[in-house]
């Protein structure tokens, strides 16, 4: 089991993807869990305000670290060896081995995600924590990147994945995938599937789908 600690100032925004299809199966069988703290319900102030101006000017809102760090210190309590990443369109590249990699190592990851400018530079500081980037793009928050992340990790942990729907990268069906119906008609042309998948031949189809 993996729990995702989500510091987010919007949690509402996971609850559609996480209520369908595989991870909602995933978290009723206990193989991942879904936490989420509200950097605003750390706040001192009635506004409870999480942003404030960047120092040395500019546009944008910067979010503030100390909101931040209460709510990822919620997050750690009592977590011994925990993962924090903070997402960042400059961080390191997220890919499926790193996906792997954590979840394998970790069984708490707590995913700081940003909005406006981003989050003052002393919450990675203090934290020790990774930037992660998913891509090279800007969004308006870490939120998809959280939900990106998290999904890709899931789907590496044994049992998340039903046998239909094979995991290893390494066995999947390759580049082109085809079902049914064999030959399809689309304005009047047939499109069909390449001989080779209808062969039975294991060895060919292999080779074809460049798993030798
Ligand atoms: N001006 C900022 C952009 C902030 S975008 C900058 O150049 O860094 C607001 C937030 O969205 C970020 O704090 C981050 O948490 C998230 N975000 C946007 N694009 C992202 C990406 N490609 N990967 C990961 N997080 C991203």
């Amino acid at each position: 089991m993996i729990t995702f600690h989500i510091i987010t100032i919007f949690p509402e925004m996971f609850d559609s993807y996480l209520n369908e299809s595989i991870l909602a199966r995933a978290i009723k069988n206990k193989k991942i869990v879904f936490k989420f703290y509200n950097p605003r319900d750390f706040t001192k102030d009635k506004h409870r305000k999480v942003d404030d101006k960047p120092y040395g000017g500019g546009p944008g809102m910067v979010m503030q670290a100390e909101p931040i760090l209460l709510a990822v210190k919620k997050a750690l309590s009592n977590k011994k060896k925990a993962k924090v990443i903070i997402f960042s369109p400059s961080g390191k590249k997220f890919t499926n081995q790193y996906a792997s990699d954590l979840s394998k190592k970790y069984k708490d990851i707590i995913l700081i995600t940003g909005r406006y400018e981003g989050i003052d530079a002393r919450v990675k500081k203090i934290l020790k924590a990774e930037d992660v980037s998913i891509g090279d793009y800007v969004l308006t928050g870490g939120e998809l990147p959280a939900m990106v992340l998290a999904d890709a990790v899931s789907r590496q942990i044994d049992g998340v994945l039903g046998s239909n729907e094979s995991i290893e990268e390494k066995r999947v069906a390759g580049k082109e995938v085809y079902t049914r119906p064999e030959v399809f008609i689309y304005k009047g042309k047939k499109y069909r599937v390449p001989k080779v998948l209808l062969s039975g031949h294991h060895k060919n189809i292999e080779k074809y789908r460049g798993n030798k």
